[in-house]
């Protein structure tokens, strides 16, 4: 068995999916149903198929074996992807050229150099370097054993620690500068190092490996910080995508899971208290505005997201855009301020790190667990922004909410909330009932996005009941293959839409190695995607009642080639006697009536 298929039977595809995707149980067949985490979607059409480790998604028409996951899901090169799989399985990867190209050897090289780095930074912050860093860490209250968890370090002030290791080791400049940790000098010749004299915060991948780094400025580095940005982060980098990683998320999402909940931070600290305060479940978006590709890596793990921003007003900008976003991905939004709100109760406005520090762990739980719907939240923004003296006002702060009450999927909800609000609002409910009919009407004509959005929900490909069943029962067991095949020619199953995928198996069954992957790969995009959506929607039993289903579709594909058959060579006596071609017509006719006792034999 070569490297590969040794690798596949040793991994399960429904373990391996079910750390990116929270996987549902369907029936007892080992089928598994889950959100697609390649498309945006709030009901699970993405499949996973235990038996033939396989998945499938009818929404966007993703599907594959495990190896495939891994590499869509983590943006890796195949080679990539069996390295990290061989990795976490404990199975050696023979060192071949074919298991390593230029991409791949580049990915590899940066995340050796994040990793020499992290290191390299660790070390920093703990030896005489790093005093100024660690008096800050002390100052705020950060204990050693969160500076363990997190991995925090120092940058080299004078520029030239990480420069120096890394000429020490056997990498290339072209690889030095990819890394984004490095930079060439603009005279002379030579590098320097890209982050000095700052505190520095690892960012990890959903699988735990260093891919960049943020840094904070130190107070007093050389007189520097008034010039310096306080937060510099890596550049994007061949390993490094800034919209599509959450800070922390390799340590959050076990806790999301069992909790269903996220909290979303703003930053690096924040995150930090917050996981001092025993609430693990918590992760940041790195330096960027929340993306769509983040709130989907949350919505894989948990339905209930808290957004827990600075009360300061670009926070509170930030949390009402992350609260759309959210909400467009259909997830249940609260949020948590601490001081921020109208209905402010004298707090004085903390961030999530500083409330924990100043009110303590139980405290910043409590609070969490009692935050409110974001429609309490984002009422008191609308009050706070609109002149809620006149009627004018009021309605406009009405209408400024109204688009996140459309949101709700439920038709009561939406107006028991709408009601709720005009009342906070202090606006006439004749009113709300009509700006909800005109909302409504506008939903009713969809426009093209709407319409595209339905027609790829839809399978590709339509396949017969019986097809399906006989599919189905050939891919399921040796056994069957064994029995059926033999007896199901070519020319019985030329007109099937899955003739393909029947050819395919033939020809394995003649090899005598069968195996679902290779399947896979004889197919054409037509076939596969056939192939999957037979496999994404069975039902397996199994051996003998999955050779007797064969058996019975064998059974009318037979009757129904014979029907056939008989009609043409009905059709061919016929014809031969009208041209006066005796010889021809008696063959034909002889032909007929060995099949026509053939079928009463059988029959
Ligand atoms: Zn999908």
């Amino acid at each position: 068995m070569d490297f590969v298929e040794q690798l596949k039977t040793s991994v399960d595809i429904v373990k391996v999916v079910g750390e990116y995707v929270r996987l549902r149980r369907v029936g007892a067949t080992g089928r598994y149903l889950g959100l697609c985490p390649f498309h945006q979607e709030k009901t699970p059409s993405f499949n996973v198929n235990q038996s033939r480790q396989f998945y499938k998604c009818f929404g966007c028409g993703a599907g594959g074996d495990v190896l495939k996951f891994v590499m869509e899901v983590d943006g890796l090169t195949f080679p990539e992807t069996l390295k990290l799989l061989s990795e976490r399985n404990g199975i050696p990867m023979p060192q071949r050229p074919e298991y390593s190209d230029a991409d791949s050897k580049l990915r590899g090289a940066l995340h050796e150099i994040h990793a020499i780095a992290a290191n390299l930074y660790r070390a920093a912050l703990a030896g005489p370097q790093g005093g100024e860093a660690r008096a800050y860490l002390n100052q705020r209250g950060v204990s050693t054993e969160l500076i363990e968890t997190f991995q925090l370090g120092f940058s080299d002030p004078q520029g030239q620690g990480l420069t120096r290791k890394l000429t020490e080791g056997r990498f290339s400049p072209e690889q030095m500068e990819a890394s984004g940790l490095v930079r060439h000098r603009n005279e002379g010749s030579g590098y320097y190092d890209a982050f000095r004299g700052r505190l520095m915060f690892p960012i990890h991948n959903e699988s735990g490996k260093v891919i960049a780094f943020g840094a904070r400025a130190m107070s007093s580095q050389n007189g520097r910080a008034d010039d310096q940005p306080k937060y510099l982060n890596s550049p994007e980098t061949p390993i490094y995508r800034k919209t599509s990683t959450l800070y922390n998320l390799n340590r959050a999402r076990d806790a999301m899971r069992k909790a269903n909940r996220a909290v979303l931070v703003e930053g690096y600290m924040d995150v930090m208290g917050v996981h001092a305060a025993g609430v693990h479940e918590v992760v940041a978006s790195c330096g960027t505005a929340l993306t769509n590709t983040q709130v989907r890596a949350l919505h894989r793990h948990a339905d209930t997201v808290v957004v827990n921003f600075d009360p300061d007003e670009a926070g509170a900008n930030a949390a009402e855009r992350a609260i759309q976003l959210l909400l467009d991905e259909g997830l249940h939004v609260k949020v948590l301020a601490f001081g921020g709100g109208a209905g402010d109760t004298g707090q004085a406005k903390l961030d999530p790190y500083e409330y924990v520090k100043q009110f303590g762990a139980e405290s910043y739980r409590a609070q969490l667990d009692g935050a409110s719907s974001y429609f309490h939240w984002l009422a008191d923004r609308a009050r706070a922004r609109f002149d809620m003296r006149g009627a004018d006002g009021r309605m406009d702060a009405f209408k400024f909410l109204l688009p996140a009450v459309q949101k709700l999927p439920d038709k009561l909800e939406r107006a028991a909330v709408a009601s709720d609000l005009a009342g906070y609002l202090g606006v006439e409910p004749g009113m709300v009932l009509d700006q909800f009919k005109r909302a409504a009407a506008e939903r009713r004509t969809p426009g093209p996005a709407a319409a595209g959005a339905r027609a790829t929900s839809v399978p590709a490909v339509q396949i017969p009941a019986l097809e399906r069943i006989l599919l189905n029962a050939l891919l399921s067991s040796e056994t069957t293959r064994k029995q059926i095949l033999p007896r199901l020619p070519k020319e019985m199953t030329g007109g099937f839409a899955g003739h393909e995928v029947l050819d395919a198996l033939r020809q394995m069954e003649e090899t005598g190695a069968f195996s679902f992957a290779a399947l896979d790969a004889r197919l054409s995009e037509t076939g596969r995607t056939l192939l999957h959506d037979v496999v994404a929607a069975d039902e397996i039993g199994d051996d003998a009642q999955s050779l007797a289903q064969a058996e019975a579709c064998l059974q009318r594909v037979k009757a129904s080639f014979q029907r056939r058959q008989l009609e043409d060579l009905r059709a061919r006596v016929k014809m031969a006697g009208r041209e006066g071609k005796q010889d021809e017509a008696l063959h034909w006719t002889a032909e007929l009536q060995r099949l026509e006792e053939e079928v009463k034999r059988a029959g």
